[in-house]
């Protein structure tokens, strides 16, 4: 009987308990302030940062004052003892190169091109060229074995299978005639980024030549795609002379993690994201500061943090764990969220939901509608059919903004759902909501700085993600997976 009570009396408390909350989840937000915002934001998009570049000293100033500051916060670390989980980051770049005919340099950029991503190492003294023929090959005509082949540069697709053929057809290297010569940007000395090595021992003598420079080869004094393809089938002697030294560079970035540990579902784990790269800078006076992206949604993690925290010590902990992730990489391809979804710390099937936060402190000047009350809300129809109707309710409840949801028609040419960290998540099947106010004059550019974010603004869309954070973390259920992710991958 004494236990019927016992619980009867906790049911009851529970429930006042949930009454006193509204006011509290309400008091918590309101820990989100203008001028705390303001303040994070101006340190985090200083020129001090150096516009935070992946695997420079500014992406690691970030990484130190995210750091610092979820340390401050009471956050534990996320990744064991450490608040910082490092990756390798792979980087190709070619040292040296050199074509010469007859013993003569020819000139990069105007005669020819090596490129970075598929020029093997070595040097090769070139004394026949093969004639493969134009447009679409059918390689199994060839007789190319062990040959350096020309052909022409035809459309991407056809040229890459082209390519494939060929070198399954034992080619000892390729000569790609092309009209885009003299090239208007150089050819890259660096390749992209990446987390995996692009492994050398898969590359292959590769070489593009303008049309006036395989005149010169041929001796002729014009040559153009119809003399080309009359050459179908034959072989020159040549004196040729390409020489590429390629070499694999390997950097080091981090994602920084702070955890949150929830009550009675600490198991269980929603994630809030943002990247703190940006675009770095050029030379010692342009500096990207990339003050909307993403430093304020690096700031909105750091401020959901706090509040979180703030509502924990005063008994109102989560009842999920959170974990608070402010990633690398984005601008170089979603690197860092890649790394982390491909070697997660707590299990992706664990994690009820990622909200990301990508540009949110100013204005898209397409934005029809009122300018100083909206936010894009992207992916909340994918995955989860819980994620909209929440959302909703809580944007109802508590903020009343107008949620615009243009962008998740999968046939939108800009493939938002696609462009930011959100999607490696996606990918792996957790119900993602990507929170972004549209580009503008200032994006990817060094004029995108901390005096022109719309902090009363931002701190709306800041406090619209604690109401949503708040709500999945402490209901019952995780956000159900029914949705399956029927879109093509990139
Ligand atoms: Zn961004």
């Amino acid at each position: 009987m004494k236990r019927v009570l016992l619980i009867l009396a906790l049911l009851i408390c529970t429930g006042t308990f949930a009454q006193v909350k509204e006011k509290k989840i309400r008091k918590y937000a309101a820990t989100i302030k203008v001028k705390e915002l303001k303040e994070k934001l101006t340190v985090i998009a200083s020129a001090e940062m150096e516009g935070r570049e992946t695997a420079t000293e500014g992406q690691r100033k970030a990484a130190a004052y995210i750091e610092q500051k979820f340390r401050k916060i009471g956050l534990k670390p996320g990744n064991g003892d450490s608040y910082q989980v490092q990756y390798d980051l792979f980087v190709d770049s070619l040292s040296s190169y050199s074509l010469t005919l007859n013993g003569i340099p020819l000139q990069p950029n105007k005669d020819y091109s090596v490129s970075v991503n598929t020029s093997a190492n070595g040097t090769w003294n070139i004394n026949e060229i093969y004639f493969a023929g134009t447009g679409v090959l059918d390689t199994t005509q060839l007789d190319v074995k062990d040959k350096w082949v020309v052909t022409d540069e035809t459309g991407f697709n056809p040229l890459r299978q082209k390519i494939a053929q060929l070198r399954r057809r034992g080619v000892k290297g390729i000569i790609l005639v092309s009209k885009s010569f003299p090239r208007a940007t150089p050819f890259s000395l660096k390749s992209g980024m990446d987390i995996t090595s692009h492994n050398l021992s898969n590359t292959y003598p590769y070489l593009t030549v303008s049309y006036a420079t395989l005149a010169q080869v041929l001796k002729t004094t014009s040559l153009d795609s119809a003399s080309l393809s009359a050459m179908n089938k034959t072989s020159y002697p040549t004196n040729l002379s390409l020489s590429v030294a390629r070499t694999e560079l390997k950097l080091k970035s981090s994602n920084v993690l702070g955890i949150l540990e929830g009550s009675d579902k600490k198991d269980e784990y929603l994630f809030l994201t943002a990247h703190y790269d940006h675009l770095g800078k050029r030379g010692d006076s342009i500096i990207y500061y990339g003050a909307d992206d993403d430093g304020s949604g690096t700031t909105a993690i750091i401020e959901l943090a706090e509040a979180f925290a703030k509502a924990r010590k005063k008994g109102h902990g989560p009842r999920r764990s959170i974990v608070f992730m402010a990633v690398s990489g984005e601008e170089k391809g979603l690197l860092g969220s890649e790394y982390y979804t491909d070697h997660p710390l707590y299990p992706l099937a664990k994690t009820t939901v990622n909200l990301n936060i990508d540009m949110i402190g100013r204005i898209d000047p397409k934005f029809k509608g009122d300018s100083f009350n909206y936010v894009y809300v992207i992916g909340d129809d994918k995955l989860s059919s819980d994620l909209a109707p929440i959302t909703d309710s809580v944007n109802q409840k508590y903020i009343g903004m107008q949620l615009d949801r243009r962008y998740n028609d999968i046939k939108d040419p800009n493939r938002y759902y696609f462009r930011s960290d959100h999607y490696n998540f996606a990918k792996k099947g957790v119900p993602i909501i990507f929170y972004f106010n549209g580009t503008h004059p200032d994006y990817h550019r060094p004029t995108d700085t901390v005096e022109k974010i719309e902090f009363g603004l931002m701190r709306k869309r800041v406090q619209l993600v604690f109401y949503t954070a708040w709500e999945m973390a402490n209901r019952d259920a995780m956000m159900k997976r029914d949705i399956p992710l029927n879109i093509p991958s990139r």
